[in-house]
C-alpha cells in the first residue's frame, strides 16, 4: 500500500510499542527529535504486559548488564511519576532457605554488585518481611521497583504522546522498510530512521538477521493469587531457586554448592526452569512465578503441574496462609546465551531485542543504546 500515513518526516520511527519501542522513543525524544511508534495492536499485549513489573538490578548479569538495569530502575524512578504510573513497592527480600544460598549472597556483597545490599538481622527480618518463612536470614536489595505492567505500559505510551509529542499509529503492522520509507499495513511513513523492537516478532521484519541470535522462545508460567488474610508486601520476594537461577548470583563460583544441591533435591523444578518471584499489587493480589521453557513451541496450553510447582515453592516461602488463584497466563520472550542483542542492517536502520527476559528491567538503557546506534548508522 503506497498511500502516505502522514505528510510528515520523522527523525525516528519505532517498530513495536512493547517497552523496548517505548523506551527507544523516550530517549529518542530527550534528545529532541520528532518520533513516531507503530504497534500492530491496539497496545501491548504480549510480555511488556504480561511480566511482573518487576524492574530487578540485583541478580542481573555482571557488568554491562547489571549497569543496564541499574540505570533504567533510575530512569523508572524519574519517569513513573510523571506518567501517572504508582510505584507499588520498592527493594527486594530473598529468603535464603539454605546454608548454600547463604554462601552465595556473602559472595554477592563483597562484589561491586553489592553495594547498598545486605543481610537483614533477625529483628529487621521480624519488622519487615514478618510473613516470611524462617530459614537461614534474608539478602535485601533496595533497588528493585515493582510497577503494574498492565497499566503501566498504556500510561507510558500515553504520556509519551501527550506530554512528548510522540506520535502513535495504533492497529498498524510495519510490512518493510526501505528509507525513507517504513511501509505499513495502512500506508507509507516517512523516517531518517527506524528502530526495529520486535518482542518476539521473529519472522516479520529482517528475519534473517534476528535468526543470528539463535533465540529459542521461552514461555513461562504466570498466576495472580489473593492471600485469604490481608497483609502488606514490604519488597518483592525470591528464594534459593532464584540464587541458582539470575546470572549476577548463580554465576558466581559460590553458587556451584547451590545449584547441585537443588538440582538434587528439587530437579522437577529445575527441570522446568521455576523459580519464585512474588510482587504486590495495590489491591493487595500478588503476582507469583515463573517457569522456563525453552522448547520454542509457543503452545497455548498451560501445563498445570508447573503451576503447582511455583504454588509449592510459594508455600516454601510465604507464612500468609492460603491463597485464592484469581488468574492464570503464559507469556514469552526470546531466548539466547547474549542477554541483548542490536544490529543495523542498513543504514538508518537498527533492530534490537532484549533476549534474556530482562526487558523490563533494562528497557530504559537498551532504548538509549539502539537511538545511539541509529544515529550512527547513518
Ligand atoms: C511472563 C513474563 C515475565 C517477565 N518478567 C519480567 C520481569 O519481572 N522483569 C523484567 O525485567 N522482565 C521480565 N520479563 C521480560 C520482559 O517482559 C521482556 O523482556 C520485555 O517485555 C520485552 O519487551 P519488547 O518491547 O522487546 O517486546 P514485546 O513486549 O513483545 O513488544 C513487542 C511489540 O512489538 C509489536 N510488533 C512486533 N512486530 C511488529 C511489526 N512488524 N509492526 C508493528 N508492531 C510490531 C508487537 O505487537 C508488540 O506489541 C518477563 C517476560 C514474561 C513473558
Amino acid at each position: 500500500m503506497n498511500k502516505k500515513l502522514s505528510d510528515k518526516k520523522y527523525d525516528v520511527v519505532v517498530v513495536g510499542g512493547g517497552i523496548v519501542g517505548l523506551a527507544s522513543a523516550y530517549a529518542a525524544v530527550k534528545k529532541g527529535l520528532s518520533v513516531a511508534v507503530v504497534e500492530r495492536h491496539s497496545q501491548n499485549k504480549d510480555a511488556s504486559v504480561r511480566n511482573f513489573g518487576f524492574v530487578t538490578v540485583s541478580g542481573q548479569r555482571r557488568g554491562e548488564h547489571w549497569q543496564r538495569a541499574m540505570h533504567s530502575r533510575n530512569v523508572w524512578a524519574e519517569v513513573a511519576p510523571k506518567a501517572g504510573i504508582q510505584v507499588e513497592h520498592s527493594g527486594l527480600h530473598m529468603l535464603m532457605q539454605r546454608p548454600e544460598a547463604m554462601d552465595v549472597a556473602e559472595a554477592f556483597l563483597k562484589t561491586e554488585m553489592g553495594e547498598d545490599c545486605k543481610l537483614l538481622t533477625q529483628s529487621e527480618i521480624d519488622d519487615v518481611a514478618p510473613y516470611l518463612k524462617k530459614g537461614q536470614g534474608v539478602f535485601y536489595s533496595p533497588h528493585e521497583l515493582r510497577v503494574e505492567s498492565h497499566s503501566a505500559i498504556g500510561k507510558l505510551a500515553h504520556w509519551l504522546k501527550e506530554a512528548q509529542g510522540v506520535d502513535f499509529y495504533n492497529q498498524t503492522s510495519v510490512t518493510s522498510i526501505e528509507l525513507p520509507n517504513v511501509y505499513t499495513s495502512r500506508g507509507v511513513l516517512s523516517a531518517e530512521h527506524c528502530v526495529v523492537c520486535p518482542g518476539t516478532d521473529y519472522s516479520s521484519l529482517y528475519p534473517d538477521l534476528l535468526a543470528t541470535t539463535k533465540a529459542r522462545m521461552c514461555t513461562l508460567n504466570m498466576m495472580r493469587v489473593k492471600p485469604k488474610q490481608a497483609f502488606t508486601l514490604n519488597a518483592a520476594v525470591m528464594s534459593d531457586l532464584s540464587f541458582a537461577r539470575y546470572d549476577g548470583f548463580a554465576q558466581l563460583p559460590e553458587a556451584d554448592a547451590l545449584k547441585n544441591l537443588l538440582d538434587d533435591i528439587q530437579s522437577e523444578e529445575r527441570q522446568a526452569g521455576v523459580h519464585l518471584i512474588v510482587v504486590q499489587s495495590e489491591d493487595g493480589s500478588l503476582i507469583i512465578g515463573d517457569s522456563h521453557d525453552y522448547s520454542d513451541r509457543e503452545l497455548p496450553f498451560r501445563d498445570t503441574r508447573i503451576d503447582d510447582l511455583i504454588l509449592n515453592e510459594f508455600y516454601q516461602v510465604m507464612d500468609i496462609g492460603d491463597v485464592d488463584i484469581t488468574q492464570h497466563w503464559l507469556g514469552v520472550y526470546p531466548s539466547a546465551d547474549d542477554v541483548v542483542f542490536k544490529a543495523s542492517p542498513e543504514a538508518g536502520v537498527v533492530v534490537g531485542s532484549v533476549t534474556g527476559g530482562t526487558g523490563a528491567s533494562t528497557g530504559f538503557a537498551f532504548g538509549e543504546e539502539l537511538i545511539e546506534m541509529v544515529l550512527e548508522s547513518k
